[in-house]
């Protein structure tokens, strides 16, 4: 008898990596790219840690989320079982939960305001760890969007520098869901390039082959590698609540 693995849900997910990974080569050689300048981040919030044991096994080692209570939840134990993983938060953080986050995080995505740029600070004084910091544009001027307006980056990006002390290690967007991505992506690139920031936080499963085209080093790709999210706000035991 052949051994039909665990179950269907989890044997899709390494094809789904496996296609990304694919389409990721083709969008690196078509821009004369090096494979290794981009970094897959693989999204894996609202998924549980059966889901993403497998697309560890099959060779993915960055991961990202959008919140610090589900990471924590679900990461320790993955991350002590799989040494080597690298964890990105993609999703707004709040200032109550720098010092959680710094512990967690190899990278930050949502550098965005004043305050958490004070609480980093301030974390980073105490603790030894160094996650890489973005600073989050809200390129499409979005009221409902986190991030800094295009008008106010060089202003915001030199604060982080000069006031806090922080190292800025580049740039994410994300584009306003109805348009082009394509002018976001450039818009984001000519100002990280202006303040010398070498990384770019750019493109989802639906557009990371344009962002790679523009200059993408960190691609945030989440349904395409782990399938649809259930369209609900993950459930209470996702984000690490446990009854008492
Ligand atoms: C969920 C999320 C992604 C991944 O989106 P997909 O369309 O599933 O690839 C990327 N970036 C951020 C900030 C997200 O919240």
């Amino acid at each position: 008898m052949t051994n039909e693995g665990p179950s269907q849900l989890t044997e899709h997910l390494p094809t789904g990596l496996a296609a990304v990974e694919e389409a990721v080569a083709r969008a690196c050689r078509e821009a004369r790219r090096d494979r290794a300048s981009v970094t897959l981040v693989a999204v894996s919030k609202t998924f549980d840690a059966d889901a993403i044991e497998p697309v560890i096994k099959a060779g993915q080692c960055v991961f990202g989320e959008n919140r610090v209570q589900e990471a924590k939840a679900k990461w320790p134990g993955l991350m002590s079982a799989y040494p080597g993983l690298s964890l990105h938060l993609i999703g707004p953080l709040q200032s109550n939960k720098t010092k959680e986050a710094v512990a967690l995080f190899d990278a930050i995505h949502s550098v965005d305001r004043a305050s958490l740029c004070e609480a980093l600070a301030k974390e980073f004084r105490i603790q030894a760890r160094r996650p890489q910091l973005f600073v989050q544009l809200n390129t499409g001027e979005e009221p409902q969007k986190a991030g800094i307006a295009p008008t106010d980056a060089d202003s915001f990006i030199a604060g982080c520098r000069e006031k806090y002390g922080l190292p800025i290690s580049g740039l994410m967007c994300i584009p306003p869901v109805d348009d082009a991505p394509a002018p976001h992506f450039a818009l984001t690139a000519k100002i990280a390039a202006r303040n010398g920031l070498e990384n770019l936080s750019m493109g989802m499963s639906a557009d990371f082959a344009i962002a790679i085209q523009m200059g993408a080093t960190h691609i945030r790709v989440g349904s395409a590698i782990f399938g649809h999210r259930a369209n609900l706000s993950p459930a209470p035991s996702a984000r690490g609540w446990r009854p008492s």
